[in-house]
Formats: C-alpha cells, sequence, structure tokens
C-alpha cells in the first residue's frame, strides 16, 4: 500500500501505540526509514501481553509491521523479544519470521522496553537525546499496534484490547476485552476480586498507574490489570504525594549520585543526571538550567527510585514532575548527534530477575494463562476522547443516535489525534468535552 493510503487507514481505524504510549500511528509513518522495530520486550515484570499475541499471532504482526515497513521503503523488519520469550516461543537469535520479518533478542534486563534503549540494543544506534528514533532511520511499533495495523489494512478498528491480569490473583491469564469497558466488569469477569490492602495498577509494577476499579476504564493503552499489595516498593511510592516526596530532597538527598551512575539512559551517554536535578529541586531554583532541562530525557522506567536510592526520596518522581512542567512549556533538551554509551553499561544494566525481588513482585510472577475473549457485561460505557497522545477525538454522534459495533464515533482532529470507534452496539446517552457515554441496554 502506498504510505499516504495506509497512513490514511491506520488513521481511520483508530490505531495508536498499544505498548502504553498512546502516539497515533499514522503520524510515525515517513520516509527516510530503513528498519520497523517491532516491540515485543514486555518491559515490565508480570506482563504476558506481547508474548501472548506473538504465540497467537506471529503471522499478523510481521504482516502490520511488513506493511509499514513497505508503505516507507524501509528495508527491514525486526521483531525484537527477551531471550526468556524468545524460548517459550521456540525463535532463535537472527530466525526469519514470517513476511521475511528477523527475530531480534534482547537480554532480560529492566528496562528493555524503552524504545531508545531497544534501539541501541537491536541495532547499536544512538538516538540523539530529545530526537525521535526516525533520526536514526527507525520506526517502533508495539507487537499488539503492528497486530492492530494488519486489522486495519483490512477495514478492522481498534475495539478490542488485549491484557493480562495479574498480580495477586490465583490464576494469572491473558485476555481479549472491548475497549473502555470499566475496569470492575473486567475483574469481575475474570473471578477476580481486589483483596483488603491491595490496589489496582493499570500497566507493569514499576511504570503502571493506580486505578479506581469503579471508575477507571480499559483503555488503548492499557496492557495489563496488577492486583498488588499495598506495601510492596512498587505501590508505596506511587501511593505518596509527588509533593511530599520533593519535600524530603533537601534533607535527605546525600548526592551519593546511585541515582545517575544505574540510570538506563544515563548510561547511554544521555546528558540526564538525576543527582543534579534533584538538588536543583532541592534548591529550590536551578544553578544551571541545564539541570533541569535534561530531566525532558527521562523515560520515567523507576530506576532510580526503585533500584538505586536508598533515602526514599523518589528521584524519578521529581524527575516526572519537572518534566511535566517542561512538557506545559513546550522546551526541552535536544542535542544534533548521537551519545556515546558509558563502557561500564553492560555491567550496570539491571537484571529483571532482581528487580522483580527488589520490588516485591517476583512471588506473582507466573506465566499467564490465554484465555481468548473474556465476555464483559455492563450497561453504561464511558469512552475518554484523549486516550491517546495529541488533540482530544472528535465527537461525530450526538444524543440519542444509535451505533454498532466498530461505528466511528469521534474523529481524528486536524494535527496529532487518533478516532474512536463504538467497541460494542449501543445508543449515545451524553457527549462532553471529555468523553462520550453510551448505553447497551444489558442490565448489570
Ligand atoms: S540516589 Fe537518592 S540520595 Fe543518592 S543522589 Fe540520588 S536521590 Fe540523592
Ligand atoms: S526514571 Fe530515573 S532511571 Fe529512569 S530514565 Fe528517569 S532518571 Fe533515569
Amino acid at each position: 500500500m502506498e504510505l499516504e493510503l495506509l497512513r490514511d487507514t491506520i488513521e481511520a481505524a483508530g490505531v495508536i501505540g498499544a505498548g502504553g504510549a498512546g502516539f497515533p500511528t499514522h503520524r510515525k509513518l515517513t520516509r527516510g526509514i530503513d528498519t520497523v522495530l517491532v516491540n515485543a520486550a514486555e518491559c515490565e515484570p508480570l506482563l504476558y501481553t506481547d508474548f501472548t499475541i506473538l504465540r497467537e499471532h506471529l503471522d499478523r504482526v510481521c504482516e502490520g509491521a511488513r506493511e509499514l515497513c513497505d508503505a516507507m521503503g524501509a528495508a527491514e523488519v525486526l521483531v525484537a523479544m527477551k531471550e526468556h520469550t524468545a524460548l517459550r516461543l521456540g525463535v532463535a537469535r537472527g530466525e526469519e519470521l514470517p513476511c521475511g520479518a528477523r527475530a531480534a533478542l534482547l537480554p532480560d534486563v529492566y528496562p528493555m522496553g524503552d524504545e531508545i534503549i531497544m534501539i541501541y540494543q537491536a541495532l547499536g544506534r544512538v538516538v540523539p537525546p530529545g530526537q525521535l528514533p526516525s533520526a536514526v532511520g527507525v520506526v517502533v511499533v508495539n507487537a499488539e499496534t503492528a497486530y492492530n495495523v494488519s486489522n486495519a489494512v483490512r477495514g478492522v478498528p481498534v475495539t478490542e484490547k488485549w491484557l493480562t491480569i495479574g498480580g495477586a490473583v490465583e490464576h494469572p491469564v491473558v485476555v481479549r476485552v472491548p475497549v473502555n469497558c470499566g475496569v470492575r466488569a473486567v475483574l469481575r469477569a475474570a473471578g477476580v476480586t481486589v483483596p483488603a490492602g491491595h490496589v489496582v495498577v493499570d500497566g507493569g509494577p514499576a511504570m503502571g498507574n493506580i486505578v479506581n476499579p469503579a471508575s477507571a476504564v480499559v483503555t488503548k493503552k492499557t496492557k495489563a490489570l496488577l492486583i498488588l499489595p499495598e506495601e510492596i516498593p512498587a505501590i508505596a511510592n506511587k501511593a505518596a504525594p509527588v509533593e511530599r516526596l520533593l519535600k524530603r530532597v533537601p534533607s535527605a538527598c546525600c548526592q551519593c549520585m546511585y541515582c545517575t551512575e544505574l540510570c538506563p539512559r544515563h548510561l547511554l551517554g544521555y546528558p540526564l543526571q538525576p543527582h543534579k536535578t534533584l538538588r536543583a529541586v532541592g534548591a529550590g531554583a536551578p544553578g544551571n538550567p541545564e539541570e533541569l532541562l535534561t530531566a525532558s530525557l527521562c523515560s520515567g522506567c523507576g530506576v532510580c527510585t526503585l533500584m538505586a536510592c536508598c533515602q526514599g526520596i523518589a528521584p524519578s518522581a521529581a524527575m516526572t514532575a519537572v518534566k511535566q512542567s517542561l512538557g506545559r512549556r513546550r522546551i526541552g533538551y535536544r542535542a544534533d548527534g548521537p551519545t556515546k554509551p558509558d563502557p561500564e553499561r553492560d555491567f550496570r544494566m539491571v537484571p529483571v530477575s532482581r528487580f522483580k525481588s527488589r520490588i516485591g513482585v517476583a512471588k506473582f510472577d507466573r506465566e499467564a494463562e490465554w484465555a481468548g475473549g473474556l465476555p464483559v457485561a455492563q450497561a453504561l460505557w464511558r469512552l475518554p476522547l484523549s486516550q491517546h497522545v495529541g488533540k482530544p477525538s472528535e465527537p461525530v454522534v450526538a444524543v440519542g443516535d444509535g451505533v454498532a459495533a466498530g461505528q466511528l464515533i469521534a474523529k481524528a482532529r486536524e494535527g496529532i489525534s487518533a478516532a474512536l470507534h463504538a467497541p460494542v452496539a449501543g445508543t449515545i446517552s451524553r457527549v462532553t468535552d471529555t468523553e462520550i457515554e453510551m448505553t447497551t441496554g444489558e442490565v448489570k
């Protein structure tokens, strides 16, 4: 398919980054690319979603990536997966996969799903700080996103989401559910209850967010719903207010630099140094503006908080707060050329086995079984218009309209935006600036 046609096709199907980033996929298509890298790293512990998609639909994942590759005039599709995933799938390093794709194997370290890290690991290229992967001729898409592209080419929009239900549950499973069904309805359908002293996390234990199951919905980005105890290190910092964490910086940070020494992006030569940003935050004003500006390069992986800092400061929370503030002002660090990775990088990377133990989730890590499509019963559906990066979707329906499953209900706006489709048949009951509400008539 020609590039412009594929771009329109993907936009019409509402495909966005399904791995958690949520960037509208059609906006990634560009010329001057030589490699499409499929991100099946399954970066965080307890997640088996991408593994399951590869096992069930490797052909469709490769087909979607091949569509992107051919439309952009790229030369190669690489499917990047961790060594343990390859072992489970019986795939060897460099093995040829469907549609002429090849397997790239990644070490079992955290984080590996960060596209900047993955590009270096799989291709030996360093994306210049503050630039996009296309600067080094690469487009990265999550495995489920590539699968959704293959659906889009068949005229099928994104109305389903694959996710792992795991953590402190009897049987971890991977299921497919309608996009925007309620978290509580999903857990109920899966027979999962949330015990006292536990929380529900949307995403992985390190980078995911605690959600209220009564009000949260599964979005196009949800990769997992994990039930985890409140007291484990992975959760304790999420629950603490950022203001409280930041207040501790001046008195508690001893400038030991461990956060910087273990930072995966710093190890790639990126100029972010969380200990210096913390010092600037603690002082109330930056001595050197670059110490704040480089926070825009933080991936939010949490290594500095969960593996490095022994003072309970949560440097990643400070980095995220500064990054968000920079983002609101549309400023950030940008370099023209690639950086040089630290020669000690290989020795400082964090093995996932150690990471799991340190953050308190090792005992919950059991391979999740594929349970297929989960029938979710709910009468009222809330469909957020911002479940992607960029401008909210623009509603094209009105109160009282009957809609069919898969029907367009909100289109992409000009610029960076994405379309939204009805996940099930129903009747539109409310349209606001932030969401569309519909009812299905099903009771519960
Ligand atoms: S690891 Fe903690 S104490 Fe050490 S410099 Fe970083 S924030 Fe400060
Ligand atoms: S969260 Fe911490 S370790 Fe991760 S990229 Fe940001 S500063 Fe580095």
